[in-house]
């Protein structure tokens, strides 16, 4: 077999596929000189609060800044606690410190590695131990590598106990799951919902951006009151807020990107499947090598039950594995490998190694093969083969 090299990601074989449409809208955008908000970044919130099934859409700087906005505008600060999972992005729990409030960690389940509900119920009975003398004021689910959170069993829980539900979509824009009430988009299910556009992320821009989504129109009026400064009139502030627009630019080339975010979800899709059925059948599949959650949702009929930001197995031999693939011109990630429980920055939290032992065990075996839309099915061939010889030479 011929040597082949592929990344994790190829973002030049994307852009080769739309190269025409982004170039005329990115000129498009610098002849009017206009780079801060306006009808740009109007017109994506529009379409993007309609493609998720919200009301509203907030265009902001970034992922990470979408939730230290949403977190603002929900008045989240000292003396608070925000319930989320050790197992996601730093920024995930990073925006809650930064407004001074604690994050409350709450272990995954093992087969999707999203938030628990039945750990969430423990930890909200107080059958968990209380963290100090916090207030838990909200949660915040994160739909990790493009598969929804248990959203029914964790809406339930914050209705009773009085909580805020921000979703954390960064991974998972278009992923569906099924409410009581029918087919949901992420994002649209809690209070509000965020979106990254960082370049790796299902839709993104060329460099930073973010989205906040939310059925609230006060809340969306605030954010945007938030974005800039905290300023309602020009110069006049009300609030703190802080610089968090989305450039006119991004807005344009996002805009573009979302006309075609079906046929790449589906061909991510695709190529998820492919894997599932060509590791089935090369007999690897036991307790060595274990696939993607099935995905959860793949027969309640929703096109988008799972949209493979990342396609991530289990292994035991994890880094034997990934050191083998490298020599092997195949580029792999570890999202991630040491549970934000266990970061030197949270050690102030006072958690130990075995207060989440799933979100450990997830660290110590994930593994993310290269999959997007552009992948050829030669690509996956000369990757499976390549897992194959490992476990055979
Ligand atoms: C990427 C990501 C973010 C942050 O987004 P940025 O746009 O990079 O700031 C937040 N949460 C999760 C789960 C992410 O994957």
């Amino acid at each position: 077999m011929i040597d082949m090299n592929i990344p994790t990601l190829d973002l030049k074989a994307q852009y080769l596929t739309i190269k025409q449409e982004i170039d005329q809208k990115v000129l498009e955008v610098i002849s009017t000189q206009r780079f801060i908000l306006g009808p740009e970044v109007e017109a994506l919130e529009k379409e993007l609060a309609d493609y998720c099934g919200t009301k509203h859409a907030v265009g902001v700087s970034s992922g990470s800044d979408a939730l230290l906005a949403s977190l603002m505008a929900f008045e989240v600060g000292e003396g608070d606690g925000v319930i989320t999972t050790p197992f996601t992005f730093f920024a995930t729990a990073g925006a809650i410190t930064r407004l001074k409030a604690r994050p409350v960690f709450c272990d995954i389940d093992r087969e999707s590695c999203n938030l628990s509900p039945d750990r969430l119920t423990e930890l909200l009975e107080g059958k968990a131990e209380k963290q100090g003398d916090t207030t838990v004021k909200g949660i915040i689910p994160i739909h990790l590598y493009g598969q929804c959170a248990e959203m029914k069993p964790i809406m339930e829980l914050a209705r009773k106990y009085d909580l805020f539900v921000l979703e954390d979509g960064a991974q998972a824009v278009g992923s569906e799951y099924i409410m009581p009430e029918g087919p949901r988009k992420a994002c649209s299910i809690g209070d509000a919902g965020m979106l990254s556009f960082f370049p790796s992320k299902n839709l993104s821009c060329f460099g930073d951006g973010g989205m906040i989504l939310t059925g609230n129109g006060e809340m969306a009026e605030k954010l945007k009151v938030l974005r800039i400064h905290g300023s309602k009139n020009k110069y006049f502030y009300e609030i703190i807020g802080g610089n968090f627009r989305l450039d006119a630019l991004q807005a344009g080339i996002l805009r573009v990107k979302l006309r075609h975010l079906e046929e790449w979800l589906e061909k991510r899709r695709e190529r998820a499947s492919y894997y599932d059925q060509r590791f089935r059948e090369s007999g690897l599949v036991e307790e060595k090598f274990v696939l993607p959650p099935g995905p959860l949702y793949r027969n309640s009929g929703l096109k988008n039950y799972h949209t493979y930001h990342q396609y991530v197995v289990r292994v035991k031999n994890r880094d034997d594995l990934q050191t083998y693939l490298k020599n092997k011109g195949v580029s792999t990630a570890i999202y991630y490998p040491l549970p934000l429980h266990l970061q030197k920055c949270f050690a102030y939290l006072g958690y130990t190694e075995g207060d989440f032992p799933e979100s450990e065990r997830a660290a110590r075996e994930v593994l993310a093969l290269p999959i997007y839309p552009e992948l050829t099915t030669e690509q996956q061939d000369y990757i499976i083969s390549a897992i194959q010889e490992f476990y055979t030479h």
